[in-house]
């Protein structure tokens, strides 16, 4: 049954990301004043506020205007309620689910942020970088200061290492074809991927990196041959590193220890 209080725990929890997610970029603060219809500015009723539900029940529109409500609302929700409770079942009654908690947390708003200003806010990844550490420096937690750190360090190191490459390397032939793009990545991306490397430690940042890119590589692909993007179309690299995060964070060591076997033997 705990299961179902992860699960409330986590659509209510959604549904405030997405008033982070708003609000964070813009400056505003996340607590006051209550939610408002973006279109006529009603305040929103405490019963009209109930994630997913009110949505449904109000088939996606505002009570007063009876504008649309955007899709992305209950999607967020869902998507951190199911998260939540993915992370409960995979760790069980421990001190990780929260730390998974924690991490997702960051993960839903960063992406959110990401998706909609091509922006990672530099205090929110420190915030989440900061509650990686403290939970893997406190014993009860049994995740281990070391690792956490080294997975920083990688997830640092990796940024670093592919504007290096962008800029020294790749610039020049990709701009002889007609690529022009000012950076391979934004700064944002290093506090970011070092907070999830924390989060994950070394072998779950390999993991991430690796999905991250590959992920990154075929919707790039795709979408070029969808006609959706043009050579030089900035895409946030965020969502794919959050993305490899989650697969990081479930099935890192797995996955990792996995490739050893098969590759070495
Ligand atoms: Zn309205």
């Amino acid at each position: 049954m705990t299961w179902i209080v992860v699960l409330i725990l986590g659509l209510v929890l959604g549904s405030f990301f997405n008033v982070g997610i708003w609000r964070i970029p813009r400056g505003e603060s996340i607590l006051f004043p209550h939610s408002h219809c973006p279109h006529c500015g009603k305040l929103i009723r405490f019963y009209d506020n109930i994630p997913i539900l009110s949505y449904l029940l109000l088939r996606g529109r505002c009570r007063d205007c009876h504008k649309p409500i955007s899709l992305r609302y209950p999607l967020v929700e869902l998507l951190s309620g199911g998260l939540f409770v993915f992370a409960y079942l995979r760790f069980g009654w421990d001190w990780l689910t929260l730390r998974a908690l924690i991490f997702i947390s960051f993960l839903i708003i960063l992406s959110g942020i990401d998706i909609d200003h091509k922006i990672l806010p530099f205090p929110l990844s420190l915030t989440g970088l900061i509650l990686g550490l403290i939970t893997a420096v406190l014993p009860s937690f049994h995740f281990g200061f070391i690792p956490a750190l080294v997975g920083g360090v990688i997830g640092a190191g990796f940024v670093i290492f592919a504007w290096a490459l962008w800029r020294f390397v790749l610039v020049r032939p990709f701009a002889r074809i007609g690529v022009k793009k000012k950076e391979g990545m934004g700064w944002g991306d290093l506090p970011f991927a070092a907070m999830i490397g924390v989060f994950v430690g070394p072998k779950g940042m390999a993991v991430t990196l690796a999905t991250a890119v590959v992920i990154g590589v075929i919707v790039g692909l795709t979408g070029r041959l969808l006609g959706k993007t043009r050579p030089g179309t900035e895409v946030p690299f965020g969502p794919f590193l959050a993305l490899g995060g989650l697969v990081g964070l479930f099935w890192g060591d797995w996955i990792f220890d996995l490739y050893l076997r098969l590759v070495i033997g």
